[in-house]
């Protein structure tokens, strides 16, 4: 079946074979800093926000998902590894982690949970040494870095056929 409604949102993981949609604005966008979300994401903490199923469809591929709990079912990409959904099976409802949405800063955390396990240096985050990454890459190592990211936008195929 196609999907007639305009997507308010979309996003998939970092190779491209698996794309989401949302039909309607995400609920309770948060950070998880507990133990299970920081190793499922491999960092410091996830980045979650909610949409009911019935808003939802996976639009390209399927991710492959691990039952972290009995309950509990994490879905992320099998051909690239990156995480992409949390879901209490008893709900209508699945998660979606923020940074595969296709623009992230669209979505700005609420509140934190999970604090338990929240690494103790986690204020002091924002206030470390920055820079951009044409100032920490010479220009000549950037030039030659090919990505083969998808792009945050709908593609036909991907990687394009040439
Ligand atoms: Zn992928
Ligand atoms: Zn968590």
């Amino acid at each position: 079946m196609t999907e007639e409604r305009q997507p308010l949102h979309s996003g998939g993981c970092q190779c491209g074979a698996v794309r989401y949609a949302l039909y309607a604005q995400p609920y309770n966008p948060h950070i998880c800093h507990c133990r299970m979300c920081q190793k499922a994401f491999g960092s410091f903490f996830a980045a979650l926000t909610v949409v009911d199923l019935h808003d939802f469809a996976w639009t390209r591929g399927a991710p492959t998902v691990f039952l972290s709990s009995a309950q509990v079912e994490r879905g992320f990409c099998s051909a690239c590894g990156t995480p992409l959904s949390f879901r209490h099976l008893e709900t209508e409802r699945i998660n979606l982690s923020i940074g595969s949405l296709d623009a992230p800063a669209r979505v700005r955390p609420e509140r934190q949970i999970g604090i338990e396990s929240r690494v103790p240096w986690f204020s002091e985050l924002a206030a470390l040494p920055e820079a951009r990454t044409d100032e920490a890459i010479p220009p000549e190592r950037l030039a030659g870095i090919e990505s083969r990211q998808h792009p945050d936008r709908e593609t036909e195929a991907w990687p394009p056929r040439s």
